[in-house]
């Protein structure tokens, strides 16, 4: 590879080491780094290290941590020297709060085009599987998708300055031209907006078009989210959206768009007019707007939802379907149940929540714990002896060198080989020492697990399990069974 191909990136560790003490985890990572950056197309312009130890007292500042944020968001160290990425060769290193975390994904995603690669090298944000990328491949991989996105819409402004329909799947009510109506189904549509600015629930109406066995054009039941996107969408009234809001022209007049409306311009805004207000807001029985829910809503806030999945069976398939959080009056604990039919699911199951977070925590626990020993076992160090067999080889060839048996010229190269090999092998041991040592302490993963952000911990529980599976209970209330909680784990 050409020099000029490579890129000018930052590596960061976080190293514990007391004064001469530990120093071969520094240099250790000297090596770690460069070979991480070599292998990856990389080149170091500046090494950043924070000393672990002093980590242990809260609120202490890691310098270089803070450099290195600074340099990824100007895109240039204080010297001017560029620089367009980082390598974290140890990424649980990297982050000590949750506050971190989110600065570092914000520094490292300020601009495009920027390199991230870890110990198993680079990190393609835009088509790695995200579920292998670890803790920070989630939030990146998620920021970057964003980002293409919205490149994606921006490309697609111009075509939809002239009204011109884009890309997609038929739009419901329209021909596969997208532009002439589709009796049937512009008719069920006008019908239900107007209903619909007249006080009937979107929850009838939905249940009415499942009921009729009307489809999406891709073939699928209606949802609440499926139906409200397409009543709300101002192409039912001839106007054109673009980034999700109103095309409009020099005169702030709508664009319109190459086909025909559904509703008039009047039955649209009615029907905005609803959303608009109930944005944020719970929806009661009979439409009545209720308490502004809180800001994290649409972010999950829960520690399994995506996770758990309905075991029930009916109409001779297992349900499947993720659950989600509710909470009920009469229990002070959330439940994780199926959807309802209209939402997606069999609504025939449900279990308490704080019970299965404790139950399945403790089984990840367990399970990262077991995976950490077997580590352990399965590669015993065996290179104790090849160290001493160097080390004793080395004092020889220096004592053959000082009585002048060995010439420069051999002796130098030689030296360089064994000490390289040396550092690598003491290396290492040092490794594996720490590995060891915290497992013995039962540290690591439970310790931290505590002081973790609920995002942190999900993508814990993403990197160990594929699903879990929730079976039915059975009639009538029954005591929580842990047996009927089946999780799929990753391998
Ligand atoms: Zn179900």
């Amino acid at each position: 590879m050409d020099d000029s191909e490579l890129v000018p990136v930052i590596s960061y560790a976080r190293i514990s080491f007391d004064g001469e003490k530990d120093e071969h985890g520094v240099e250790d990572q000297h090596r770690i780094n460069a070979q991480t950056a070599a292998r990856t197309g990389c080149v170091i312009v500046a090494e950043l290290t924070d000393n672990d130890l002093s980590a242990a007292k809260a609120d202490v500042i890691r310098e270089d941590f803070e450099l290195m944020l600074r340099a990824l968001k100007a895109g240039k160290l204080p010297d001017g020297k560029a620089v367009r990425g980082a390598i974290v060769v140890a990424d649980d290193r990297l982050v000590r709060r949750a506050g971190d975390y989110e600065r570092f994904v914000d520094a490292i995603t300020y601009d495009d085009g920027r390199v991230y690669a870890d110990a198993k090298g680079r990190k393609d944000l835009y088509n790695e599987d995200v579920e292998a990328m670890g803790l920070f491949g989630v939030v990146i991989s998620k920021m970057e998708v964003r980002k293409t996105q919205r490149r994606l819409r921006n490309s697609h402004r111009s075509r939809a300055e002239r009204g011109i329909p884009v890309g997609g799947t038929r739009p419901f009510g329209w021909e596969t031209d997208k532009r002439t109506r589709h009796e049937t189904e512009a008719q069920l549509l006008a019908t239900a907006i107007q209903d619909f600015t007249r006080g009937k629930s979107l929850t009838a109406i939905c249940g009415e078009w499942r009921t009729a066995g009307v489809k999406t054009t891709l073939g699928n039941d209606w949802t609440l989210r499926s139906l409200k996107l397409t009543l709300w969408n101002p192409r039912v009234c001839g106007w054109r959206t673009h980034q999700g809001e109103i095309l409009r022209n020099e005169d702030g007049q709508p664009v319109i768009g190459q086909w025909e409306p559904i509703v008039t311009q009047a039955e649209w805004e009615a029907v905005d007019a609803i959303f608009q207000a109930r944005k944020g807001r719970r929806v009661g029985p009979k439409q009545v707007i209720g308490d502004v829910l809180p800001e994290t809503h649409g972010q999950a806030r829960h520690l399994l939802t995506g996770i758990l999945r309905c075991g029930r069976v009916y109409d001779g398939k297992q349900c499947n379907t993720p659950l989600r959080v509710t909470r009920q009056t009469r229990l002070s604990a959330h439940l994780y149940v199926c959807p309802s039919k209209a939402a997606g699911g069999c609504g025939g199951l449900g279990r308490r929540g704080d019970l299965v977070e404790e139950y399945i925590t403790e089984a990840v626990l367990a399970k990262l714990e077991e995976r950490q020993a077997q580590a352990l076992e399965a590669d015993p160090w065996d290179g104790e002896e090849k160290l001493d067999r160097l080390l004793a080889k080395r004092a020889r060839l220096s004592s053959e060198w000082q009585d002048d048996a060995v010439s420069d010229d051999v002796y130098f190269p030689q030296l360089k080989r064994l000490e390289a090999r040396i550092k690598e092998l003491r290396g290492e041991r040092g490794r594996r020492e720490l590995l060891a040592a915290r497992a013995d302490r039962g540290e690591d993963v439970r310790e931290r697990w505590g002081g973790l952000h609920l995002s942190q911990r999900r993508a814990l529980l993403f990197e160990c399990l594929h699903a879990v599976i929730v079976e039915p209970a059975g009639g009538g209330r029954k005591p929580f069974n842990p047996d009927l909680l089946k999780p799929i784990w990753k391998t």
